[in-house]
């Protein structure tokens, strides 16, 4: 009989295992608690009505329909609520259980409140397609509730848009709602003016984009006040209520205290493992680090359990030189080149395992760092094998990011369906995808 690997989760990490895995003499059962793959880099545009949901995700059995051809493929969609380590069982929602030989875990990541989950009633934040509706009925019905709105101060609640965390998602997210405001609807209200909307990006730390270098921040930073985005650095936000956002700056030792009166907030702040994570690193015995990640061994495997390989976001990875003289294991970010590489990687040690070969410490290969702000404004980080940094802003650097993006989107019809809209909307400022089916939200008491 064949090994028996049950892969958790189709995203970058898992979908990557799978390929990796499906022309090798083993039975995959892979479990998502979706039916789609989502390419979560475009998911912003979605969140703000740019894309439809399908330009940017696609149903799991069409996407490995090719692998599904060769007979040992079984997808299930179904949520993992646990683990049975000993008995080596994956636990389903419907009280079913999948024995395994072999478990690869790519759950990936959810938000982190730190500590504050009341927030999250508040400040919804971006990580599925449930998500980004909720975050464009919102975005969509601020505008259509402040048209209504007799009362000037409650108005210029509706028309305040507050983002927290200047990280890429929180950076295109500002960017792209102060662009709506700006060019998209200023001719369909007659009440108010959508020239006036203030979009506040509040950021913890003293710069934008953090991964990035010092200068490439500078330059998203100016980017983004030439969008008319308010970017606000050094501030801790202490609360978020249904009427906007509290937070603190330092001077000193002193410390000032701030109000902006918001009903629409954005969290883009903090990411954690997901919590299935936490699951089995109690069944393993395995350990979590600060975010809820599962620590793993340099081959991605737990300690103690080589049938398990955790990897993606999920997992608290270390990128390890192939010569020992190019440096120390550094930490592995958690992006989808990331995932992508442990899905192939994870997938090449268990198929070595099955050989009686020893495995081999992952290595994460960094092609660089893209993030774009708005139209026509973007920054790019690249590594470029034998010439090094390759650094570049601006127009330029938005074209590149659109274009590797069309390129990594799964599917043909996507990329044609992303293309159109975004050369529609470069001419017209129109945004496709603004239908949104819930109402917008009561009146405030
Ligand atoms: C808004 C946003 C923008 C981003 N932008 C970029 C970017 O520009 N560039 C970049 O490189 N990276 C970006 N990232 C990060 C990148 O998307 C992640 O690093 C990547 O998706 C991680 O892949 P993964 O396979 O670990 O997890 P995911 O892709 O998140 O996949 C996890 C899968 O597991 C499934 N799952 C979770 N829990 C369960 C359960 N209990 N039972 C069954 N199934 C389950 C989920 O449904 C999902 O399909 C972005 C992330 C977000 C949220």
């Amino acid at each position: 009989m064949m090994p028996h690997v049950v892969i958790v989760g189709c995203g970058f990490g898992g979908l990557e295992a799978v390929r990796a895995l499906s022309t090798a003499a083993v039975e995959i059962t892979l479990v998502d608690r979706t039916n789609h793959h989502l390419f979560q880099p475009l998911l912003y545009q979605v969140a703000t009505a740019g894309l439809s949901a399908p330009a940017v995700s696609a149903p799991i059995r069409h996407t490995l329909r090719r692998q599904m051809k060769r007979g040992n493929l079984t997808i299930l969609q179904a949520e993992v609520i646990g683990f049975d380590v000993a008995t080596q069982r994956v636990l389903l929602d419907d009280d079913q259980a999948l024995a395994y030989d072999h478990l690869i875990v790519a759950a990936g990541a959810t938000h982190s409140y730190f500590g504050h989950d009341d927030w999250a009633a508040h400040a919804p934040g971006l990580k599925t397609l449930a998500d980004a509706f909720t975050i464009r009925a919102r975005v969509i019905g601020a505008f259509e509730r402040a048209e209504r709105c007799l009362d000037a101060t409650q108005r210029d609640a509706w028309l305040t848009f507050v983002v927290i965390g200047a990280g890429p998602t929180g950076v295109e997210m500002a960017g792209t709602m102060a662009e709506i405001a700006q060019h998209t609807l200023p001719q369909e209200f007659r009440r108010i003016d959508s020239r006036r909307t203030h979009v506040v990006l509040l950021e913890g730390s003293d710069r934008v984009l953090g991964s990035f270098v010092p200068a490439l921040s500078q330059r998203a930073r100016e980017q983004l006040a030439r969008l008319g985005v308010d970017v606000r650095t050094g501030c801790t936000v202490t609360g978020i209520d249904a009427d906007g956002v509290t937070y603190e700056t330092r001077s000193g030792a002193a410390a000032q205290h701030h109000r902006v009166a918001s009903k629409t907030v954005i969290w883009a702040a903090g990411v954690a493992g997901a919590k299935l994570g936490q699951a089995l690193a109690a069944g393993a015995g395995a350990m979590v680090d600060r975010a809820g990640r599962v620590i793993v061994k340099p081959d991605l495997s737990l300690t103690g359990h080589p049938e398990i390989a955790v990897i993606g976001d999920l997992a608290s990875a270390m990128s390890h030189p192939d010569d020992p003289r190019q440096g120390k294991p550094k930490p592995v970010p958690g992006v989808s080149p990331a995932a992508k590489q442990m899905g192939r990687a994870a997938a090449a040690n268990l198929l070595r395992r099955l050989r009686g070969a020893p495995t081999l410490p992952f290595r994460y290969i960094d092609h660089g760092n893209l993030a774009t702000i708005g139209r026509k404004a973007a920054v790019v980080d690249l590594t470029v094998p034998g010439i090094g940094a390759l650094r570049f802003s601006g127009y330029f650097a938005w074209l590149f990011w659109l274009f590797a993006h069309i390129y990594f989107l799964i599917g043909f019809r996507n990329r044609l369906i992303v293309m159109f809209d975004w050369a529609w909307a470069y001419w017209t400022y129109e945004r496709s995808a603004r239908v949104v089916a819930q109402p917008p939200s009561p009146p405030a008491a």
